[in-house]
Parts: C-alpha cells; sequence; structure tokens
C-alpha cells in the first residue's frame, strides 16, 4: 500500500459510500433494545458497528454525542412479563441493566444519553400535536395517526411488501379506522389493562416509530448526523420515524446518514427469539474473550448480513491472535495512517486489518486501539 496518498487534507467519514462532512460535533443515535430478553449476537452486532462509527469519528478529533433509547413501551415486553408473572417495569430494569453489562463487557461506550420511551411520552404527544397542526395527522377517536404511506416508496419498498411488513412490525395495516393502511398510529387509544398515559386525546400510548423519532428531535433537534439500528429496522421503524419527524418539523433530512448492521444469521436464517436460534452473547463470552466477539462482528463489510458459525468465531480469534502478534513487532508507523483512513472510509475493518497484518507495529497497534481489541 502507498500510504504517501493519504497525505493532504482531513477526509470526512464516508458511510455506504456517500461523505457525511461533520465540523467538531457529531450527533449519533442508535436505535435500542426493548427490554424483554437476553442480548443476542444480532443485538451486539448492531451496537459494535455504532460503537466503531463512535470511536472512528472521536480518533479524528470529533466530539460525538451518542444517545441510544430503550423501548420499554412495548406490547413484546408486556406479554413476555406478563409470561413470566413479572411486573412489566422491573422485567425491563433488570433486561436492560443486564443488557447493559453485556455491553460493557464487550467494551462499548456508555451512551451519552439513554432516554427511554416511558420518560419521552410527552414529547410523543408534542409530536402528535405538531403533525395535526401542519395536516400530516389525523385523529380518530382517541387515536392519532399520520400519513406515512409516501415512506415505503421513499424507502424503496413496494406496496405488497409494504403491507407485509407493516404487519409483521405490528402497525396494523388492516386497522379499518385508517385512510390508508401504511399510515402509523403517533398516539394509539388505550384502555382497559394495557399500560397507558394521559394525553390530549384520551388514555393512550406512543406508537414504535413516533417514540423514536420524539426522543430525536427532543435531543439533537430536527437533524442528526449518524442514526444507527439493525438492517431489518430499514423498513417500516426508520423510514416511517424519518417521515414522522421531517412531517413535524419541515426540515429534511431527519437524518444525514444511516448505518445499518447487516442481519446475523443462522444456518440461513434471521437469528431471532420467534425462530428459536438465538447465539447468546454471554455464552460466546464464557469461551471467548470480548475481543474475539468484536472481530467477529466487526471484520466484514457492516451493511451485508452474515452467517454465524462457530467457525467463523475460530476464524475471528485466529485473525486477532495474527494482529497481537504483528503488534508485537518494530517498525509500522508509517502504516498507522493508512488504517485509520481505511476504517474512515466506510468502516472497512477488512481492509485495516490487512494493512495492520502487512505493516505490522504501530500500525497493529493502532487498528488493535482503534477497535478497542485490547
Ligand atoms: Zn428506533
Amino acid at each position: 500500500m502507498n500510504v504517501s496518498r493519504l497525505t493532504g487534507p482531513p477526509r470526512p467519514l464516508r458511510v455506504g459510500g456517500a461523505p457525511v462532512p461533520v465540523v467538531g460535533r457529531v450527533r449519533m443515535y442508535v436505535c435500542g433494545i426493548t427490554p424483554y430478553d437476553v442480548t443476542h449476537l444480532g443485538h451486539a452486532a448492531t451496537y459494535l458497528w455504532a460503537d466503531l462509527a463512535d470511536r472512528v469519528l472521536r480518533w479524528h478529533g470529533h466530539r460525538v454525542t451518542l444517545a441510544r433509547n430503550v423501548t420499554d413501551v412495548d406490547d413484546v415486553l408486556y406479554a413476555e412479563a406478563r409470561r413470566r408473572g413479572e411486573q412489566a417495569t422491573m422485567l425491563a430494569t433488570l433486561q436492560r441493566a443486564s443488557f447493559e453489562a453485556t455491553m460493557a463487557t464487550l467494551r462499548v461506550r456508555i451512551p451519552d444519553h439513554s432516554p427511554t420511551a416511558a420518560q419521552s411520552v410527552g414529547y410523543v404527544v408534542q409530536l402528535a400535536a405538531a403533525l395535526l397542526e401542519r395536516g400530516a395527522a389525523y385523529r380518530v377517536g382517541g387515536t392519532v395517526y399520520a400519513r406515512t404511506s409516501g415512506a415505503a416508496r421513499a424507502a424503496g419498498v413496494d406496496d405488497a411488501r409494504a403491507r407485509d411488513l407493516a404487519a409483521e412490525y405490528r402497525d396494523r395495516p388492516d386497522d379499518p379506522d385508517k385512510e390508508h393502511p401504511l399510515d402509523v398510529a403517533v398516539w394509539q387509544a388505550g384502555s382497559g389493562d394495557e399500560v397507558s398515559w394521559p394525553s390530549p386525546w384520551g388514555e393512550g400510548r406512543p406508537g414504535w416509530h413516533a417514540e423514536c423519532a420524539a426522543m430525536v428531535l427532543a435531543l439533537f433537534g430536527p437533524t442528526v448526523d449518524l442514526h444507527c439500528g439493525g438492517a431489518d429496522l430499514a423498513f417500516p421503524h426508520h423510514a416511517c420515524e424519518a417521515a414522522l419527524a421531517e412531517a413535524a418539523t419541515g426540515v429534511h433530512p431527519f437524518a444525514r446518514a444511516w448505518l445499518r448492521a447487516g442481519t446475523v444469521h443462522v444456518d440461513g436464517a434471521k437469528m431471532a427469539k420467534s425462530a428459536g436460534n438465538l447465539v447468546l452473547v454471554d455464552d460466546l463470552l464464557r469461551t471467548w474473550s470480548p475481543a474475539a466477539v468484536r472481530m467477529l462482528c466487526l471484520n466484514r463489510p457492516w451493511s451485508q448480513a452474515w452467517d454465524y458459525t462457530p467457525q467463523a468465531l475460530d476464524a475471528a480469534a485466529a485473525v486477532l491472535e495474527d494482529l497481537y502478534a504483528a503488534a508485537a513487532r518494530a517498525g509500522g508507523e508509517s502504516g498507522a495512517p493508512a488504517v485509520s483512513e481505511a476504517l474512515r472510509e466506510d468502516l472497512d475493518v477488512p481492509r485495516a486489518v490487512q494493512v495492520a497484518l502487512e505493516e505490522g507495529g504501530q500500525a497493529a497497534r493502532t487498528l488493535v486501539e482503534m477497535l478497542a481489541l485490547r
């Protein structure tokens, strides 16, 4: 590698091939967990990629303000609490603590802000009011729906697929009160034994997409520089979140760049509790170092789906050993900038690893530091 071509003015972080120029401060938001069960490798991969973007930006001198929310208003959480005979708030608190302990073991930086949906209900009410004011939402009984049917097109998802995904993510496309099946509830009327809060439209609770939109707007204003989450959140969650925020504020874009980490599969199937194929991070950490798990998740193109196998973890651990051996060598000073440049160029870890192994010494130590592999 010819490192001499790397001299010159600093280049911005590139995400998905596009530059995201930032001056000083960076606003980063990561869609967090629904705290109802233990952390699996699919979760960890998403948060490790967000962590790497955060580290690369800070390495290059940026002040990153990082927010990762907690989705503690959710039917899945309530259902799991009922199944266990526990209070939902207690289950959420314990699962969140367990998740955060696992993230700390994986050396994922503690976010500057960890807003929870339950604490952000007032902001969702403000969001719903703004959407109604601007004619982007309508009220049927105690429910406020937003006109988000354009979000699928904007996300490049055709109508039939959009309806399937809306149903899968419980957006109730068959709800007869909606003007359009792909509209989403910003505020959902609720009664009886459901968890609910008061609002100008009666008792109810926020919709999922509206929660994240409201949390971002409340923390960062109308625009965030880098929005992260799993690839499976692209539609409807991220598309509707952006549509709600942009309709409420009139400011485009809501997110300047999206970092959606590729889905983790097992034998070709998405890793999910419902699929019964979870690989739990805490189980892996009984045998493997946090650095090996980081290497497993990060030494690949960030946007591509991948298959977890025990052999892949063996291979990641072997690369890690090679990297440590390379780091113990002398020299490598001239290769160090190429390592940090590779990471700034679309978080290209495979290329950074290749350079670090070839150059050794300081180049390898730089990579160990930037990927938090010590
Ligand atoms: Zn979200």
